[in-house]
């Protein structure tokens, strides 16, 4: 089968004056994801190796670079689900593990349990190898910088309009047919300590059936839970014949880009939230959509070249 992999930055108001460096870190996720899938490699390591990638990259609000929450602290969620299994692994409120998805692969992988949160994650960690970071490693001046504006304004609806640096994801599907999808961010700038959005929850942020589909949310995670919006279009998909007669009304170019448009209008409209998604079918065929002024995403095109847009 012929691997396939698409990869998203966040939707949000990316200055002009970033545009440049966001896609640069997309093509960069996609050169790891991608030297992975073209070796033969596993749909979940590639989602692996391309979020990395991401949470490596100061740009992005996941691992280093992500924001603030109202005290002033980091906390991180993330999520890896396998699509042949239906098991993911996800954590939340992390505030001491420099790579969330490793964490939720271990998850995935060394523990029968789907999420673990906070001082249980981290000492998951610990007893299976993964260092823990000091807190402030994760807090660039940039992302402190953007906390203070938002704290002196103290608007917290101001997070649904001033995002500009975004969660991560990723899709993957391998040489054997297996998919993959992941999730990773820091959530909102200055959301209250302990808040958890939709990202690392199963369904909201993420989800993966190697039948159906994968999929990668991001945006407004309290309105993207209303809709459960990646178990939406994982469902969509699975009945291709439904959504033909939507294709044609919203003038989608396939039926896999009818789904991520129909998820994205549904966020709007049932749930007045801006956001975006990712997605992959089960035979590779990738799609985007988002409501926000951007969303930086690339994924592999046939011909093996990588197509970035935001
Ligand atoms: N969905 C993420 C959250 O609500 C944020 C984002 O994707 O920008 O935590």
């Amino acid at each position: 089968m012929k691997p396939s992999l698409i990869v998203h930055g966040g939707a949000g108001n990316i200055p002009d004056s970033a545009l440049e460096e966001s896609q640069r870190g997309i093509r960069q996720a996609l050169e790891s994801g991608w030297a992975v899938l073209s070796q033969d490699g596993s749909a979940l390591d590639a989602v692996e190796a391309a979020i990395l990638s991401l949470e490596d990259n100061p740009s992005f609000d996941a691992g280093v670079g992500s924001y603030l929450n109202r005290d002033g602290r980091v906390q991180l969620d993330a999520i890896l689900m396998d699509g042949a299994t239906l098991k993911a692994g996800a954590v939340a409120a992390v505030e001491r593990i420099r790579n969330p998805i490793s964490l939720a692969r271990l998850v995935l992988e060394k523990s029968d349990h789907m999420m673990l949160v906070g001082a249980g994650a981290e000492q998951f960690a610990v007893e299976n190898g993964l260092p823990l970071c000091e807190p402030e490693d994760l807090i660039t001046d940039r992302a402190r910088a953007a906390w203070e504006r938002l704290l002196e304004v103290s608007l917290a609806t101001q997070n649904r309009e001033s995002r500009s640096n975004g969660t991560v994801g990723a899709v993957a599907l391998d040489s054997n047919g297996q998919l993959a999808a992941g999730t990773s961010t820091g959530g909102t700038n200055c959301k209250f300590p302990g808040r958890v959005g939709d990202s690392p929850l199963v369904g909201c942020g993420c989800y993966a059936d190697a039948e159906a589909g994968g999929v990668s949310c991001t945006g407004y995670g309290e309105g993207i839970m209303k809709i459960v919006m990646a178990k939406m279009a994982v469902d969509l998909l699975r009945d291709p014949r439904a959504m033909t007669a939507h294709r044609k009304k919203a003038g989608s170019a396939t039926i896999a880009q009818a789904v991520a448009d129909a998820c994205v209008r549904i966020l709007a409209r049932r749930a007045q939230a801006a956001g975006g998604l990712i997605l992959l079918d089960c035979e590779g065929r990738a799609a985007a959509a988002f409501t926000t002024p951007h969303m930086a995403y690339g994924f592999v095109k046939s011909d093996g070249s990588f197509q970035i847009a935001s």
